[in-house]
């Protein structure tokens, strides 16, 4: 067994009372780590060390590109450590290792350069005043940062958290998800290696309610929480930062519908559906996991994407070959072979797909459901997609739009006055015309409705992990 320690003020340490628990690896059913467990007084200890790195340290008070030196090294010792880090992430949680090292460290290393880059050239306003004064804004670092992240993508969702938080002076404390705690106490240990002075970014590891998480989010020594996660969870901790009257930023669950219109090349459309619902075997806030195919290509389209689904290679994690790994736990496989059972017993088929061996599911198409049924309206963040027929445009605006979430939709269309005027009627924090998962990092990322509060990514992080203040001067014209 390998094991993970808490790393605080500078240190990889045990918890205070010693106590553990494990990580199991999802393929093979069995633990591969013992990780710190921390309780309260770990939580405690790590804020204190954040508070004190920015209330006496030298990181909020250097330059831009001093910090931003420092961070580009933490990606480069990143894309050094790679292999050891996608292994962790799919040892962890189960994801194919063909996308932890081909997508989220190489992310991960990029959400540090571009944060440390933007922050030291995003300009702060000056409000010329004519008449004897003049203002401007300072974008002062908000102070400690708690970071709560989830298991479908760890050491991208944490970096996404970290690096704007740290490029703009703040210290932090993560708290990574209880299922993928592995890759954070790595990435805290390169931090310090890059140069990070100790208690800048620590890691805290345990679980959300009466352990680290649920301690981070009721601190009144916390200046901003960060959380990615299942709306339910969204909720508890916007509760709890309300009592302290912390600004929060919710990146939360979604339903993504995937709308693909009659004239939509149809070759694109598939391939991208694909992408859309069966990377990292469906457990995607982002996943396209409903379809409204028009009723023109409806068939044409239901074969193509079912015979693309059944060529997915389902099985070992660890296998650079395999597509579908397993469900990221077993509580997580039992949660999305229930919706199995859900679907049929609300008159949908399975017209292809089932359980897998193990805890895997495979790539399962559903159709015959309801607008209403609990397939089409609840997140089951597993390689589950529900395809549905529609006739006009104006019905499957109201259909795509008519869940509880609203993180994202995407459209395939050759119409372009069509793709502005669904683009602007869909309710939704991101739409993709003619493609999927495409981001640029200047643009805003977040969610409406059920689907999340706030935005990040280029200045809008930078709203959320700074106190913006206005000086105002008066300017002796004599
Ligand atoms: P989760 O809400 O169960 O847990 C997320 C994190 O919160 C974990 O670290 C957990 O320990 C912690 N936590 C749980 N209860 C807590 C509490 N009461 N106080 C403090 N911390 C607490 O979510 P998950 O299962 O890890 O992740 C999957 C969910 O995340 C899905 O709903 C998915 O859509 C969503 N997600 C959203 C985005 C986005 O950008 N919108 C991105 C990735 C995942």
């Amino acid at each position: 067994m390998e094991s993970f320690g808490h790393v605080i003020d500078g240190e990889e340490v045990t918890s205070l009372d010693g106590a553990t628990f494990e990580s199991v690896d999802p393929w093979e059913r069995t633990p591969w780590a013992a990780v710190a467990l921390g309780s309260d007084r770990d939580a405690q200890r790590a804020i204190k060390a954040a508070r004190q790195a920015f209330d006496e340290g030298p990181w909020p008070r250097m330059s831009f590109a001093e910090r931003g030196r420092i961070l580009h090294r933490l990606a480069d010792l990143i894309l050094e450590n790679a292999d050891a880090l996608a292994l962790a992430d799919t040892t962890d949680m189960g994801k194919p290792i063909g996308e932890t090292s081909g997508h989220d460290v190489p992310r991960s290393a990029q959400n540090f350069r571009f944060f440390a880059d933007h922050s030291q050239v995003t300009p702060a306003e000056t409000f010329p005043m004519p008449g004897g004064h003049h203002a401007y804004t300072e974008y002062d670092p908000a102070g400690v940062v708690a970071a709560i992240a989830p298991w479908n993508f760890p050491l991208m969702m944490e970096t996404w958290k970290v690096a704007p938080a740290l490029a703009w002076g703040n210290t932090v404390v993560l708290k990574p998800a209880e299922q993928s705690p592995a890759s954070a106490t790595m990435l805290a240990k390169l931090a310090l290696e890059a140069g990070l002075p100790p208690g800048v970014f620590n890691v805290v590891h345990g679980y959300g309610p009466n352990s680290a998480g649920q301690a981070l989010t009721e601190s009144s020594e916390i200046d901003r929480i960060t959380f990615t996660g299942e709306s339910t969870t969204g909720r508890t901790i916007a509760h709890a930062a309300a009592r302290n009257l912390v600004p929060v930023s919710l990146e939360l669950g979604g339903k993504g519908a995937n709308i693909v219109f009659d004239d939509a090349d149809l070759a694109q459309a598939v391939d991208w559906s694909i992408k859309a619902i069966f990377t990292n075997s469906g457990q995607v806030c982002l996943a396209g996991s409903r379809i409204y195919v028009q009723r023109g290509v409806y068939d044409e389209f239901l074969s193509r994407f079912t015979s693309a689904a059944q060529a997915l290679q389902v099985g070992n994690p660890k296998n650079p070959d395999t597509r579908i790994g397993p469900m990221s736990s077993m509580e997580h496989f039992h949660k999305v072979s229930g919706y199995l059972d859900i679907a049929r017993s609300q008159g949908a088929r399975l017209h292809t797909g089932g359980l897998g061996v193990g805890w895997t599911v495979l790539p399962t198409i559903v159709v015959g459901a309801g607008q209403s049924d609990r397939i089409t309206q609840e997140e089951v963040f597993g390689p589950l997609v529900v395809v549905l027929p529609f006739e006009a445009e104006s019905e499957v605006v109201a259909a795509a739009n008519d869940t509880p979430y609203g993180l994202n939709a995407m459209l395939f269309t050759r119409d372009l006055s069509r793709a502005h005027r669904v683009a602007r009627a869909l309710r939704v924090g991101t739409v993709w015309v003619n493609c999927f998962f495409v981001r640029d990092l200047r643009a805003p990322f977040g969610g409406a409705k059920n689907s999340g509060i706030g935005r990040e990514g280029g200045t809008y992080s930078r709203e959320f992990f700074t106190e913006p203040k206005a000086v105002v001067m008066e300017i002796d014209e004599a």
